[in-house]
């Protein structure tokens, strides 16, 4: 049997609940044997942004967050020390090195209608399956016609996630921090601290 592999893209600045939540769904309803999680690398004219995290800070906060679930496991695959790569490449570069997992890809709904613009979605969607999450009241319906125009298109296996519609994103959390509001609960007490204590996201 082929081992279930979860793959949790994202900028993660910061990693907030939503994306530990909704990790932690998919490995139930999937039935996966672990999730990745895998920061995404910055082109250099990205880098080093006012008030954004480092991309060493973006990995640490994402360590923390995930240290104490054994089935979560930090993959550092997107970060390249020249830029960043495409999904379709690394899910390729996956297979090659890890002959004996299959992938499933897990995103949120805002990132289903960008889908389109994504580089090679063909090539994703051979290399994974399409955990769908809904996210900030996307209506059932568009949802499921949007998960129907993909697959069609790109012979693809989108999957609807079933998991609770959480209202929080990083920009949210970015802007109060920077407003000096509250950001508590929203994520992992570790990584809460870590953030005051570096000054992450002042600026
Ligand atoms: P930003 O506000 O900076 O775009 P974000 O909160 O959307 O950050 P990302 O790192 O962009 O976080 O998200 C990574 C993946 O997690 C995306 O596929 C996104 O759709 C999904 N995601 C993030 N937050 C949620 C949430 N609250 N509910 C469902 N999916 C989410
Ligand atoms: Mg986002």
């Amino acid at each position: 049997m082929k081992k279930r592999i979860g793959i949790m893209g994202g900028t993660f600045d910061p990693i907030h609940i939503g994306h530990l939540i909704l990790a932690e769904k998919a490995y139930e309803e999937l039935a996966l044997d672990e999730v990745w999680f895998m920061p995404s690398g910055n082109p250099p004219h990205k880098q080093n942004r006012e008030g954004r995290a480092s991309d060493q800070q973006r990995v640490e906060m994402v360590r923390k967050s995930i240290a104490d679930n054994p089935h979560f496991r930090l993959s550092t695959e997107e970060m390249h020390p020249d830029g960043y790569t495409y999904t379709y490449e690394t899910l390729e570069r996956l297979h090659k090195k890890y002959p004996d997992q299959t992938y499933y890809f897990i995103i949120g709904a805002d990132s289903l209608y960008d889908f389109d613009t994504w580089c090679r979605p063909d090539r994703i969607c051979k290399a994974a399956s399409l955990l769908v999450a809904t996210r900030n009241a996307v209506p059932e319906e568009s949802l499921k016609e949007q998960m129907l125009y993909l697959e069609e298109k790109y012979k693809g296996n989108f999957i609807q996630l079933h998991t609770p519609n959480l209202e929080i994103s990083s920009q949210t959390l970015r802007d109060w921090i920077r407003q000096g509001k509250s950001v508590r609960y929203y994520l992992v007490d570790e990584v809460y601290t870590y953030i005051r204590e570096e000054g992450i996201y002042r600026a």
